[in-house]
């Protein structure tokens, strides 16, 4: 039998990954992540998990749910769609403990079967035999998953790269890599999001020796901020902090979680004891190296509120030094380039990757894909974890080696073998945003007539009718949302209730009877004379009342 591979999430995009094996009429889901808004999801929706209705008439026949990191991306969504999977769960320890934290945060730690497996293990689920396979990457314990369905082989990287120091956790193996291209790999299905980038992602340790110069230069306070699941790069700031002499404070919620986090499951033990906020002011501003959630400049997180001098527990001074050890996600350049200019503004000296080499990426440049395909040597390269342009550089680079690249995008059912592995069909796939507690198509009218609102405001406007359907009082006129300065705003309302009589004097009885006839008629020609006054369209509401 042909083991399939469709990936729901991930395949076409950055986050949200979603990936299905079938194999004798049994599935593996391999990750459950999340992705953010950005400019063009309708207001109110932070959180956009995958669409998994072609999952509806398979769903008993999931035999687990594999998590390969802790990464939002990869198991950010399991407490917002396990309910609809109903499977038992296997990660390790790391991954497990952030996972266990969501699931209590939403009520379901009791109800989810949560397995933690060794770095390395084998495991056995259905049709479905897989090793466990320890690589390096952002996060402690990023696994890749060596597959076996019947005769085909497939290694599933996840996030990956090739970090000959990472600080903190395993190294990878490259002596067991080898042995499983001796042994034969047929597919693999990697991670694209560095494959247009020549070269090597570079190590935590080079990160650790730029972060050490830059705070080692400071005469003042400084505050460096990070991804707060990238433990090593916590772990060498605690270092710098020992190294030049400064005592180290949190500020943000996620920080505090992963801190928590790495230490109960062995990681960051020589990480320093935090100097609570409260006894800054007793501490020499040369002796503070503050660590800060927000390095997306996500307005919540602290660094935002740092930037803005509107954080509870601390102001920064002229003269103090802002670090961001941290890459610019595309789609954030504006709400980091407002936060270096709020921080100039206050005289606070700003570094980031391009003053100085301080961050690393935690993805496979090509020379690191060619490294790890030689060890391999798989017969096809099925990219995912990317957009197009990644994707499309990554099969170009396998088949520049000699190995056949694959192209698949979310939806596609592709077959596994290797005489011709063809997508031979595409299930429903699409993206929910969390609005409040519950999951909804971006595509949903209710989001469109939200974004609608928020691009023109709304006019609400109420006509009282008796039975003849005549206006018993003037129309009811009111904007939200629509700046119409005060004088303007008094002729609109004028202008409009007697372009509002003028219409209903124009239509028969039947259309004057029916409030759908009605309400149609008014929307058209008040639409086009919004417009014409105001410059905008705002949505209008009109609600008839008949006494
Ligand atoms: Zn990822
Ligand atoms: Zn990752």
């Amino acid at each position: 039998m042909t083991p399939y591979f469709v990936p729901l999430g991930g395949s076409g995009e950055i986050g949200m990954n979603f990936n299905l094996y079938g194999f004798q009429g049994k599935w593996l889901i391999v990750d459950v992540g999340i992705t953010f808004s950005d400019d063009t999801t309708p207001p109110g929706i932070d959180v956009i998990c995958p669409d998994l209705s072609a999952l509806k008439s398979v769903r008993d026949e999931i035999v687990g749910i594999v998590i390969t990191h802790a990464h939002e991306d990869h198991v950010g969504a399991l407490h917002y769609l396990w309910r609809q999977l109903k499977a038992p769960v296997y990660c390790t320890a790391f991954t497990a403990s952030v996972a266990r934290r969501k699931l209590g945060e939403a009520g379901l730690l009791d109800q989810v079967p949560l397995h933690e497996v060794l770095p390395g293990c084998e495991l056995e689920l259905g049709p479905f035999q897989m090793e466990w396979v320890t690589l390096t990457h952002s996060i402690p314990e990023p696994n890749a998953l060596c597959l076996t369905m019947g005769d085909a082989r497939v290694f599933h990287t996840g996030d990956w790269k090739l970090d000959p120091h990472p600080l903190e956790g395993d190294h990878y193996d490259d002596r067991r890599l080898m042995e499983l291209g001796e042994a034969g790999i047929d597919f693999v299905i990697g991670d694209s999001t560095n494959a247009t980038q020549e070269g090597w992602s570079g190590s935590e340790a080079e990160c650790h020796k730029a972060l050490l110069e830059v705070v080692a230069k400071q005469t003042q306070r400084v505050a460096v901020t990070c991804f707060s699941s990238n433990t090593a790069r916590l772990a060498s700031l605690g270092d710098i902090a020992h190294e030049t002499g400064r005592r180290v404070t949190v500020l943000g919620r996620s920080l505090y979680n992963y801190l928590q986090t790495a230490k109960s499951t062995g990681y960051l033990r020589n990480f320093p004891d935090l100097v609570p906020t409260s006894d800054l002011d007793y501490l020499p501003r040369s002796e503070q190296l503050i660590l800060a959630t927000g390095s997306q400049g996500e307005p919540r997180a602290a660094m935002s509120k740092l930037a803005k001098g509107e954080h509870p527990d601390l102001v920064l001074d002229a003269d103090d030094t802002v670090v961001f050890s941290s890459k610019v996600i595309p789609g954030n350049e504006k709400k980091l380039f407002r936060l270096y200019d709020l921080l100039s503004q206050k005289k606070v000296q700003v570094v980031t990757e391009a003053d100085a080499p301080i961050h690393v990426s935690g993805h496979p440049c090509r020379d690191e894909l060619r490294w790890m395909y030689r060890a391999l040597r798989p017969q096809v390269v099925v990219p995912v974890h990317g957009e197009a342009r990644h994707m499309a550089a990554h099969a170009e680079l396998a088949e520049s080696m000699g190995i056949q690249g694959v192209r698949v995008t979310n939806g596609d059912v592709l077959a596994l073998s290797i005489d011709s592995p063809t997508v031979v069909a595409r299930v429903q796939t699409g993206r929910l945003g969390l609005s409040g507690s519950s999951l909804v198509p971006l595509s949903d009218r209710a989001l469109s007539e939200r974004r609608a609102l928020a691009d023109g405001g709304l006019c609400s406007l109420t006509l009282v009718l008796d039975k003849k359907a005549r206006l018993v009082s003037l129309p009811q006129v009111q904007f939200v949302g629509v700046p119409t300065g005060d004088v303007e705003s008094e002729s609109v309302v004028v202008d409009l209730q007697a372009l509002i009589e003028e219409v209903m004097a124009e239509q028969n009885s039947r259309i004057l009877q029916s409030d759908d006839a009605l309400r149609d008629a008014i929307q058209r020609e008040l639409g086009h004379a919004l417009r014409q006054w105001l410059g905008v369209k705002p949505r209008q509401l009109v609600q008839i009342v008949r006494i």
